[in-house]
């Protein structure tokens, strides 16, 4: 259903810094690139943030009818600590720490982070392209830069040349800052490393004897820079100009600047027509980061095992909490906002329920079509979830209304406004019923249990006392109770 005809979407552009008319290049089709977790530790949920907030542009664009390739890459190789710059590469570091190679801890760190998202009920990118399988891709665009005029190599690493670039093309036009002001704020010494200026970026990095992940080039044997990965994956799946790049805020400045300068510089074009920029997760008002300690990891959250909160919310909650701020606000978590938000989710998921036993009229006393629409009108004006979810609870009230007699509703507007709870609930929202998915989870217990039940009296049929004693035993210490009586064995839990 082609829902994006009746529909304006407007997006804050960060390049622009307004909302603006969103108008993909190609009518009906949108290309979404979103940098990817760098993946040597567990996504905590700063991180987890940024990905649910682009989950629902994903699934909001797709609810609009829009063919949507949705590209995230996985960052395997070349992002050293300080802003892909300099220092350790997180990963060798955590291989050493761990004793594992590289590549174990890129694989445990990518299905710990695929478990989370599909725990959040995200969905999955339409591609997930690594870094380390594209290093062919990254070496030809390097020689590309160096053909224009705007990298240059010097013993064995070659860098962007930021200077020569800025006589040509404005670099800072994402960031606004000025090269000017950045080369006068400048305290590095030029003389202590390869680059001509401070400013520059590496493209490719010789690697020292210790870092293990390295690749032949033309230059030396080596690794890639950080910010070149994006750029290479980006055009590939999407070609050199594409509608929506995303991430979170702290990857403007450098990541996404030298994006652009590397795009340019190898094929003269600006890439990315909407840059979208994910606001920060903060834990007490300080962003949740890794490095610095302040986070709080999924499960802990889920389970309750936690000094911070001491009691468990469940995923769908957390999201729910998470999208009653707009995504371009900053968020802190906190025990009584997340409690608010449990005690709200739970009411509109009464309500939600309870339209079953709602009693219709011959005419309605409520604008369905008009409240159905101002639940679109949140979602295109930049995608605001708390103006969504505000209407939602709208809609819980119409429920409740005519529940308790006040209010009249017609059969066609009540399917509509079951349809609309659905459409944003589940669809858009990709919430969770949690009190039906405990039910659904309860059912296939009982299934499997009685599938154990028959296996047992089988055995015991066969006087093989051995199997159904321990059938009995493990299903006792797993807390589930068999009980044997006339009319057969019954279960209970403890
Ligand atoms: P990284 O794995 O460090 O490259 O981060 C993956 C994504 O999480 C990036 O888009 C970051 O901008 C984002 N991110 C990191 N910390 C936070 C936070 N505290 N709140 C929201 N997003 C974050
Ligand atoms: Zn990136």
């Amino acid at each position: 259903m082609k829902r994006y005809e009746e529909q304006e979407l407007t997006i804050y552009n960060s390049i622009s810094k307004k909302k603006e008319k969103f108008v993909p290049i190609n009518e009906g089709a949108i290309g979404m690139y979103v940098c990817g977790p760098t993946v040597y530790s567990n996504v905590h949920l700063g991180n987890c943030r940024t990905f649910l907030s682009f989950d629902l542009v994903f699934r909001y664009l797709k609810h609009l009818g829009y063919k949507v390739r949705y590209v995230r890459n996985i960052t395997d190789a070349g992002h050293l600590e300080n802003d892909g710059e300099s220092g350790d590469d997180p990963i060798l570091k955590k291989a050493r720490i761990e004793q594992l190679e590289p590549m174990e801890v890129v694989q445990k760190y990518t299905v710990d982070f695929h478990n989370i998202m599909k725990t959040f009920n995200a969905h999955p990118p339409s591609i997930e392209p690594t870094a380390t399988g594209h290093i062919v891709e990254q070496i030809q665009i390097v020689e590309n830069i160096i053909e224009q005029g705007y990298a240059y190599e010097k013993n064995g690493s070659v860098y962007f040349d930021v200077m020569k670039y800025n006589e040509d093309h404005k670099y800072g036009i994402l960031s606004g800052r000025n090269l000017e002001d950045m080369i006068a704020n400048t305290r590095e010494l030029a003389a202590q490393s390869d680059k001509k200026n401070p400013q520059d970026f590496a493209l490719w990095k010789k690697a020292d004897p210790e870092h293990i992940m390295r690749w032949p080039s033309p230059w030396s044997v080596g690794f890639p820079g950080w910010h070149l990965e994006c750029t290479v994956m980006s055009t590939k799946y999407l070609g050199n100009q594409f509608d929506i790049h995303g991430g979170g805020m702290d990857l403007k400045f450098p990541h996404h600047e030298c994006e652009i300068a590397q795009a340019e510089a190898s094929n003269g074009q600006n890439p990315v027509n909407y840059w979208m920029h994910a606001n920060m997760l903060t834990l007490n008002g300080k962003k949740m980061s890794k490095s610095t300690g302040n986070f709080i990891l999924p499960r802990d959250m889920f389970s309750g095992d936690n000094d911070i909160f001491n009691k468990p919310f469940a995923p769908t909650v957390v999201k729910f909490f998470m999208y009653q701020a707009q995504y371009r606000s900053i968020l802190d978590f906190s025990k009584e906002a997340l409690e608010a938000s449990e005690k709200g989710f739970n009411r509109l998921m009464d309500a939600y329920r309870s339209i079953g036993g709602v009693k219709t009229s011959e005419s309605s006393s409520i604008d369905v079509t008009r409240w159905r629409q101002s639940c679109y009108d949140a979602m295109n004006d930049d995608f605001n979830s708390p103006i969504l979810i505000a209407q939602l609870f709208e809609g819980a009230k119409f429920i409740n209304s005519v529940l308790d007699g006040s209010e009249i509703i017609t059969e066609k507007d009540l399917q509509l406004l079951k349809q609309t709870m659905q459409d944003f609930i589940f669809d858009v929202l990709g919430l969770v019923d949690i009190a039906e998915s405990t039910a659904q989870d309860g059912n296939k217990l009982s299934e499997t249990i009685k599938l154990l039940i028959q296996l047992r009296d089988k055995a015991r049929a066969n006087k093989d006392f051995e199997t159904s004693d321990k059938i009995r035993d493990e299903l006792q210490k797993a807390g589930i109770q068999l009980k044997d009586g006339k009319d057969g064995t019954t279960f209970s839990l403890n």
